[in-house]
């Protein structure tokens, strides 16, 4: 039960982590990402698997930091808890890219991760192809909040280039003495 606990609370601080602090600033302030998970359509090899190329190397690492951090804490707990949910995870990373396969969820499946809020390849590949929607990697849970923290970054990222832009022209408020 310890084991099973440990490696759902991997899971979902893993995405947690990676959905609010690296998945969504990226996608906000960042290139590498969109770049590399975003650009035109990709091999499931591309997606799923590291390719030799190093901006999709950098990205599959970063988006993997929280899970790689967390594991020696939750380790202390139960390490074998810690194994089942990294190869849980990188199970899910395969599993959630084989629509670029052509494959399709049975029915069955996509019903049981409907109601366990986990994220099927259907949903994950819907991120893919809109990427204002659809967020967190495992757990549909991550994505309304998701969106409220896209948002929130699109606002301060635009009223920071419009200061930028203020200041620039010298549009500034100064405060003369
Ligand atoms: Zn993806
Ligand atoms: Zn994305």
């Amino acid at each position: 039960m310890e084991i099973v606990a440990i490696a759902l609370l991997l899971l979902f601080l893993g995405d947690f982590f990676s959905t609010f602090f690296y998945h969504i600033p990226e996608h906000v302030f960042g290139k590498l990402h969109l770049s590399t998970h975003h650009a035109g359509q990709q091999s499931f090899r591309h997606y799923a698997v590291l390719s030799p190329s190093t901006s999709v190397l950098l990205d599959g690492l970063s988006g993997a930091l929280p899970y790689i951090l967390l594991a020696p804490l939750l380790g202390i707990i139960s390490p074998l808890g810690v194994v089942l949910g990294l190869v849980l995870g990188q199970a899910h990373v395969w599993w959630r890219h084989t629509n670029a396969l052509g494959w399709q969820t049975p029915e069955v499946v996509r019903d049981w991760c409907d109601r366990t809020g986990i994220v099927t390849p259907e949903q994950h590949w819907l991120h893919h192809q809109r990427t204002s929607i659809a967020y967190g990697d495992i757990f549909t849970c991550l994505d309304a909040p998701g969106r409220q923290w896209l948002r929130w970054l699109r606002w301060l990222r635009r009223s920071r280039e419009l200061s930028a832009i203020k200041t620039t022209l010298g549009l500034g408020s100064r405060v003369d003495g």
